[in-house]
């Protein structure tokens, strides 16, 4: 069945510049580490690729260990886009990442120039494409010495194979000089890819300001705390949820843990006149150095869901307290 992308889909997503870059990113951004594997219904993940085109969300983010199997949410996304979306790639922000463990051996995991170099060539394969906009080291490598894996960061941008730099899970000072580096080499670094929720707040310590200081956007990621922050769990763990699905990333000690905050946090969302889900995202929204918030997605009801966020997006000063009285 033949895709034509709605027509209205730039009328009311709002786009966010990141840092001080050229770059505009849609507020709400989708990523594909759940959902796209093979283990998953290809059929679905096109729906919720689609749902999102529609909705005006131009920014699509993938790894290369994103599956299960690792590497198959590159190669789904590759199907997908070559028959859905060949027409609409320069419309599309396509960002995918090297870091964590990917093959066997010692050129498969952390930061080297030998991993990232060649772990982003298979990717471009995977997903049949001649470059990705943004191309992130996934995490810090305490042993790599910076300058070697910034400099492969740079070399990959100046060989044309991504647009933009970026990394992610890096603290205040290598992120300080992680830009001083990638400044000095003349390359654009627009983004710091952080784990930011009502749940997990240490960027706020002093990871934003850092930003700020450098002209880098943030892009939160597991802004939901992996669906912790919706309505799903509030009556119990649903089967097919991710703590439902011995998820090895979110279990059901995690969410039990948390329910009595989620429950009050619902309550305030309800007053709002906005699910739970909404609200967290229009929270993390109203940070400035924020340009997106990168949420998952199991269907393309939970998407169209969460971007109605946009619809609610101020706090007055007294929920904003009250909030913090919940979660801090
Ligand atoms: P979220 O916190 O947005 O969690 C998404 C999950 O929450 C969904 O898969 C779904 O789970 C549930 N959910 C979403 N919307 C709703 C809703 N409206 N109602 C009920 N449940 C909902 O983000 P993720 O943890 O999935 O991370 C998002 C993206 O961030 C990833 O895809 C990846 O691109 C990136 N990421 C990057 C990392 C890094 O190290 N750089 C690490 C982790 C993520 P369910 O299956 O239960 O329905």
């Amino acid at each position: 069945n033949y895709y034509s992308a709605n027509d209205k889909r730039y009328e009311s997503m709002v786009y966010k510049r990141t840092g001080k870059s050229g770059v505009k990113l849609p507020a709400i951004s989708l990523g594909l580490w759940h959902n796209f594997g093979f283990v998953d219904d290809i059929e679905n993940g096109r729906d919720i690729l689609r749902t999102a085109f529609d909705l005006g969300i131009t920014h699509i983010d993938l790894a290369n260990n994103y599956g299960p199997p690792p590497g198959s949410a590159e190669e789904n996304f590759g199907t997908i886009l070559k028959q859905d979306f060949k027409s609409y790639r320069d419309e599309l922000f396509i960002a995918t990442k090297a870091g964590y463990g990917m093959w066997d051996g010692p050129y498969g995991d952390f930061g080297s120039r030998k991993y990232l170099i060649s772990s982003l060539d298979q990717s471009l394969k995977r997903m049949g494409l001649d470059y990705v906009d943004v191309f992130y080291h996934h995490r810090p490598d305490p042993e790599t010495p910076l300058e070697e894996t910034i400099g492969a960061l740079a070399d990959i941008v100046r060989q044309g194979k991504a647009l933009y730099a970026g990394i992610s899970n890096y603290g205040p000072e290598d992120t300080q000089k992680a830009a001083k580096l990638l400044k000095d080499l003349n390359v654009s670094f627009i983004l710091h890819q952080a784990r930011y929720s009502m749940f997990d707040r240490w960027v706020e310590d002093s990871l934003l300001d850092t930003l700020k200081n450098n002209g880098v956007g943030c892009i939160a990621f597991s802004p939901l705390a992996q669906g912790m922050l919706t309505d799903k769990y509030l009556n119990g763990i649903p089967k097919n949820s991710r703590a439902g699905n011995d998820s090895v990333f979110l279990n059901a000690e995690t969410v039990q843990s948390n329910i009595e905050k989620v429950q009050k946090l619902n309550t305030i969302a309800k007053e709002r006149g906005q699910k739970l889900s909404q609200m967290a995202i229009a929270w993390i929204l109203r940070q400035p150095q924020v340009a997106s918030v990168l949420v998952g997605a199991s269907s393309s009801n939970q998407l169209k869901e969460n971007v109605k966020a946009l619809d609610c997006l101020d706090f007055s000063e007294e929920e904003l307290n009250l909030i913090e009285t919940i979660i801090s």
